[in-house]
């Protein structure tokens, strides 16, 4: 139990406000652990027991056992338990589901024990009862993306109407025939970013939750996806305008990787070998599905079109100089097999030296 406002340890102490900065405090505003506190009667110190939901006694006054002195919640004195650590008194609480502060320091809070105290942050998951980690989520991955995507759309609107003096008629229709479209695209960009991110995190949590459950781990989904929501937090370094969407992502991903796999150990109570495997293996699959797709749908097709503006080229250089009419379709990628390809459909006139000067004398010369 220590001060919100400076953090010095409430308990022992008979005023109700924080010996340290002045500020007044109840018992009634802190969820303790059952039975790890003692709320002591202020007139003889015979120590009772929280059984409510929030750690505190029911009722809340009542007539000592022993003196026979009036009790009550906000005139007791608090002590920890024997046996228990002050810092093991209190029930923790993910700040994010705190609804008694205001959002942005709720916000803040989460992503800072995300980044620096995962451990804690998954103890607090294991005895959260409130969701509120998807949207905790939505904001994140929505503040990740917008200050690039207005770093873009600031740009483009200085390109488009920076010589065009505002207020006039030209202004306003560079701003629509320009501008307007842009900010449509920069705001498809965003949702596109926010739905990839919920994506990625929610394929990468599906996929830890089986690799648990496989292992024996109990490892439900209301505890499984919020470790991976939470401690996604690291993304707010992408919110580096530009620079961050490039270089952050992959600060961001390995210290959420080890974030998340640092929480299941209090979340999930997963052991460490369990909890290494519950995040390295969907990162192995997603990378592997990320690259995969790269291979397939854009190093394959350049690979393709850079052999056959080779072959081509080689052509060129064997053949001599190409009749003019260009029949070929660009971007042929049949063209390597034939040795009259038209060289002007492809960008590599250059590749080889000029034939009528030297020919070349190790190349292959096609029938
Ligand atoms: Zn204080
Ligand atoms: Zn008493």
């Amino acid at each position: 139990m220590r001060c919100k406002g400076c953090g010095y340890s409430l308990f022992n102490h008979r005023g109700r406000t924080c010996p340290e900065c002045g500020a007044p405090f109840a018992p009634a505003d802190f969820e303790f652990r059952a039975n790890a506190v003692e709320f002591c009667c202020p007139g003889c110190m015979q120590p009772y027991y929280g059984t409510d939901p929030q750690g505190l006694p029911e009722p809340r006054a009542f007539a000592c056992v022993t003196c026979g002195a009036s009790c009550e919640l906000g005139t007791m004195v608090l002590r920890p338990a024997p046996g228990v650590r002050e810092d093991e008194t209190e029930l923790h609480r993910v700040p994010w589901e705190d609804r008694s502060l205001p959002w942005r320091t709720r916000f803040l809070r989460t992503v800072s024990e995300a980044m620096v105290r995962p451990s804690r942050l998954g103890a607090s998951i294991a005895g959260s009862r409130e969701g509120g980690s998807a949207r905790f989520l939505l904001v994140l991955a929505t503040m990740a993306s917008v200050p690039t995507a207005l770093a873009v759309l600031g740009f483009i609107g200085f390109l488009a109407l920076g010589a065009v003096p505002p207020g006039s008629a030209q202004f306003s229709r560079s701003l629509r025939a320009e501008v307007a479209p842009w900010a449509l695209g920069c705001a498809m960009g965003v949702a596109t970013a926010v739905a990839a991110v919920f994506a990625c995190v929610l394929v990468v949590a599906g996929l830890a939750t089986l690799v648990l459950r496989i292992a024996g781990t109990d490892a439900p989904w209301r505890r499984v996806w919020p470790t991976f929501a939470y401690t996604s937090a690291p993304l707010v370094v992408c919110a580096v305008p530009c620079l961050g969407p490039y270089c952050g992502i992959y600060v961001a991903g390995t210290w959420w990787l080890v974030a998340a796999g640092i929480a299941l150990g209090t979340s999930c109570r997963a052991s460490v070998g369990r909890a290494i495997a519950a995040v390295a293996i969907p990162a192995v699959i997603v990378l592997g599905l990320v690259l995969g797709g790269a291979v397939l749908f854009v190093v394959m097709p350049a690979t393709a079109a850079v052999k056959a503006a080779t072959a081509a080229g080689a052509a060129a250089a064997t053949a001599g100089p190409a009749p003019a009419d260009g029949a070929n379709d660009e971007g042929d990628l049949d063209v390597g097999a034939d040795a009259s390809g038209d060289p002007d459909s492809e960008p590599m006139p250059e590749a080889g030296p000029d034939p009528q000067s030297e020919p070349p004398p190790d190349r292959e010369v096609s029938p």
